[in-house]
């Protein structure tokens, strides 16, 4: 693939990429913000596109908040969006998968959930029942009578038809014991998305990936991704706004999970903001997971066209 574009400072090359398309996928954490801090600059340049008749839908791979959080998180660092609408959370796309798409048999349409609040609330909406989660009877240590219950499927309930794992801060064996037998009888593995590192204010720590890793190796099984850069998540982006692909671009700070999502999904480009995990050096390397078409030093770099 040819190299990408540079944007940065060449308000030529901004004009004609921001003429290129009708709708921007913006990734979150890496190109909006940082945790709470939003980058400068950000809350005008999503001003600036709108102000342009573009349509801004912000696409997370960030299992652990529902839409309506993000939308308040949105709110609070002052980022326009046209509400509840324009999010895309990979919580929210399990979960529209789950009810929509599998449509689970009654008597096995439970799912156990490896994760935190976003994922129930999503799933809640949908109206689709679960066990697990932030429920505190899994958040303890295991004993000898859960060995036996769990092998022998007594502790298990027998309407899990669906494991379902993303960042759960309060993994454990408790829950990994639980899941793995599940998967063991039968029930479909599937996660929000499986980043390996979760980029923080203060450095690397596990993402979800890592968090479930136990699962996965213990099963030898791998869960089908409904985070990007699966283009599950695609189709149920398209399906959801109608977009015209070769009308859209997608941005983000990572490769194997942004980047890869839009060249995937052959969108009509991909621009890398190095303001999140991966620098440029990731896809001037040889075996690159993917190459995006534009990239700038930061995404309000486009506010140079007012
Ligand atoms: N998963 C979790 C739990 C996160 O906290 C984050 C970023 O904060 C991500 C995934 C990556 O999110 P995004 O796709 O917005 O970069
Ligand atoms: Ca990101």
């Amino acid at each position: 693939p040819s190299q990408p574009k540079y944007l940065t400072g060449d308000e030529a090359a901004i004009r004609e990429f921001i003429d290129k398309f009708d709708i921007f996928l913006l990734d979150c954490d890496g190109v909006l913000w940082s945790g709470d801090h939003v980058y400068d600059g950000i809350p005008e340049t999503i001003q600036m596109l709108q102000s342009r008749g573009k349509r801004t839908i912000f696409v997370t791979n960030n299992s652990t908040k529902s839409r309506d959080e993000y939308l308040k998180k949105l709110t609070t660092l002052g980022i326009p969006s046209g509400g509840v609408e324009d999010i895309f959370g990979s919580a929210y796309s399990s979960a529209v998968y789950i009810s929509r798409i599998l449509k689970l048999p009654p008597g096995k349409n439970k799912v156990f959930v490896l994760g935190e609040a976003g994922i129930e609330k999503e799933l809640q909406s949908e109206g689709v029942a679960f066990i697990g989660g932030t429920d505190p009877a899994f958040r303890r240590d295991i004993t000898q009578e859960d060995f036996k219950g769990i092998a022998d499927g007594s502790l298990l309930d027998p309407e899990v038809g669906v494991v379902l794992a993303g960042l759960d801060f309060h993994f454990n064996y408790l829950k990994m014991a639980h899941g793995l037998h599940y998967l063991k009888r039968g029930a479909l593995f599937l996660a929000t998305n499986t980043d390996s590192t979760l980029p923080m204010h203060h450095g690397f720590f596990l993402g979800a990936g890592s968090a479930m890793a136990p699962l996965v190796n213990a099963s030898g099984q791998r869960p089908l991704e409904l985070g990007k850069p699966s283009q599950a998540m695609m189709d149920a982006v398209e399906g959801k706004f109608h977009l015209d692909r070769s009308r859209t671009c997608m941005i983000g700070d990572r490769l194997n999970t942004d980047i890869k999502f839009g060249v995937d999904g052959k969108l009509g480009g991909t621009l890398h903001v190095l303001t999140g995990v991966d620098n440029k050096e990731a896809w001037q390397k040889e075996d690159a997971v993917a190459v995006p078409s534009f990239y700038a030093d930061k995404l309000s770099d486009l506010k140079l066209v007012a």
